[in-house]
């Protein structure tokens, strides 16, 4: 996936969570007062921290032949909440499946793709037929 301009995603960021329900409190913050310059740089630093570890994991999974997963939500914010729980195809091995969102969605939450395996399905009660219904497509925000 090419690099995102992390910067430049909190300004589009800032202004679409003044149109979100429960944006995450840095923003809801940033709203309120401004954005404080070194909250700002460490936020753009840790959503590229974490961008990056996510990319090494997702390739460890697709390298490992693995493509179910489950978006698993911590902590959400209102622009993320809707894909808690969908399963998704990471290397479109599973075609009734859409893709995985870019992780993170927003610059602020920290969300974690999880493996769906058959015991793991089997402990939760779900059945891979199922999985096709459960899924939500990763829509972008269109501004
Ligand atoms: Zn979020």
């Amino acid at each position: 996936m090419a690099d995102r301009d992390w910067e430049a995603e909190i300004d589009i960021w800032t202004e679409r969570f003044r149109h979100i329900p429960d944006p995450p409190a840095a923003f809801a913050n940033a709203i309120r007062d401004g954005w404080n310059p070194e909250d700002r740089q460490a936020l753009a630093a840790e959503a590229a921290a974490y961008a990056v570890r996510h990319e090494g994991w997702v390739a460890q999974i697709i390298g490992g032949d693995w493509d179910l997963v489950r978006l698993d939500l911590r902590d959400p914010c209102g622009a993320c909440v809707r894909y808690g729980g969908s399963p998704y195809s990471l290397s479109g091995a599973t075609p009734d499946l859409p893709p995985s969102p870019p992780l993170p969605i927003c610059p602020s939450c920290r969300h974690t793709l999880n493996l769906l395996t058959p015991f793991f399905m089997q402990s939760v009660g779900t059945h891979p037929e199922d999985l096709a219904a459960e899924a939500v497509p990763y829509e972008p925000i269109e501004d």
